[in-house]
């Protein structure tokens, strides 16, 4: 049998919710369940207000207009990520300035980003790889030094805490993702967690395309009007009713993947006691949500076999980010400040696992035994 690389999560309580919406007569965004996922995610992750994004691509772009990101602006993250940490900054007419990751986490190298930093320089948008967390102490003491926003880049992040706070609820803004391959979906989503109440007001109008509508339809104004720049972030009240039941049972979700990260571990830590390969190491600060399993073969060539090799055996293990700063947009848009110690030799290293929530003990041991047996043991 086929052993796909994701399975998107179900409950299956999701048609119940959806008849609900349609029943309703009312399918557009900020509907109830719009604002029963928002209420569950501001419970979740402490943070005074979330709202609900079509993606975790247009909460960065929100939060770039959000942090006053202009023209000629500077922003600092790791070149090892997804296009949409970039972009949102480069819609803005910035410059992105890519530093090297740690090796341990393939997160940002916190000690990088002080050397990257210039007058132009407007924030920090650090990116929590695999759902565990970046060094936000020392990501937020350099930000403070030199009032810059943070922008976390928590896509992948959802459930996982640094210190026992939420990821994404840190920084000044955060941004989740409900994509099909991430940890709870909606198909395509996201959320912005607005972490000072002083920008809530100003976020809501971002989203509403930059209209007071919010306030109209809570009897504030008796007209709605044009008030500052803005888009049409919201996502339909459809595709809240699909998430929810997700957010109801997040625990429940969380502690099934764990489950199958430690069985992979547990399954895969001979292999790395005799060197063969490397795997993923979690900072004690941090709780990770089990968001992907990926080990790191000696180099490029060798992952490139592995993958045949399991293909080959019907299983699904794919790669991940081509660094941002070798792409030719990359080149135009940004620029990689300091040495590239670990972002390309290591993210040509890495491959990642099956990982879905349901993934039950028995693929996993299937999986780790064809790994097994391509290194001959
Ligand atoms: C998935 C992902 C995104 C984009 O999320 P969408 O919801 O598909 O827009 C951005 N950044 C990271 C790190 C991601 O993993």
């Amino acid at each position: 049998m086929h052993i796909r690389f994701n399975v998107p999560p179900v409950t299956g309580r999701e048609d119940g919710y959806i008849q609900e919406v349609i029943k309703s007569g009312r399918i557009c965004g900020d509907g109830e369940f719009t604002h029963r996922c928002e209420k569950l995610l501001e419970e979740m992750t402490g943070a005074p207000r979330v709202l609900l994004t079509c993606s975790c691509t247009q909460a960065l772009e929100m939060a770039a207009v959000m942090a006053g990101i202009q023209p000629g602006d500077e922003v600092i993250l790791p070149s090892y990520t997804f296009v949409s940490t970039a972009n949102a900054f480069v819609l803005r007419g910035a410059k992105v300035v890519f530093v090297d990751i740690r090796p341990d986490t393939m997160n940002i190298d916190e000690n990088m980003i002080e050397q990257a930093i210039t007058e132009k320089t407007k924030a920090i948008a650090p990116v929590h790889y695999a759902g565990v967390g970046c060094e936000m102490d020392r990501i937020m003491e350099i930000a403070d030094r030199y009032s810059l926003k943070v922008i976390e880049d928590a896509a992948q992040g959802v459930m996982s805490t640094y210190k026992g706070r939420a990821l994404g609820s840190i920084g000044d803004f955060g941004c989740y993702s409900f994509h099909e391959t991430k940890n709870y979906s909606m198909g395509e989503g996201g959320a912005i967690l607005i972490n000072d109440p002083a920008d809530v007001e100003r976020a809501e109008i971002i989203r509403e395309k930059g209209t007071n509508r919010k306030r109209f339809l809570e009897g504030k104004v008796d007209k709605y009007t044009w008030v500052s720049e803005g888009s049409s972030y919201l996502p339909s009240d459809i595709n809240a009713a699909y998430l929810f039941p997700q957010l109801e049972m997040a625990e429940e979700i969380d502690q099934d993947r764990l489950a199958s990260w430690n069985t992979y571990y547990r399954e895969l830590e001979p292999l790395a006691r005799a060197g063969k390969i490397s795997l993923p190491v979690i900072p004690e600060e941090c709780e990770h949500n089990a968001h992907m399993f990926y080990i790191k073969t000696k180099d490029n060539a060798e992952r490139s076999s592995l993958i045949r090799f399991l293909a080959d055996r019907d299983i699904s293990a794919v790669f991940h980010y081509i660094p941002l700063h070798s792409s030719d947009a990359g080149r135009e848009f940004g620029e990689f400040r300091g040495e590239d110690r670990f972002t390309t030799k290591d993210s040509m290293r890495l491959l990642r696992l099956p990982m879905y929530y349901g993934l039950d003990e028995e693929t996993i041991k299937r999986v780790a035994e064809a790994v097994f047996e391509f290194y001959g043991m």
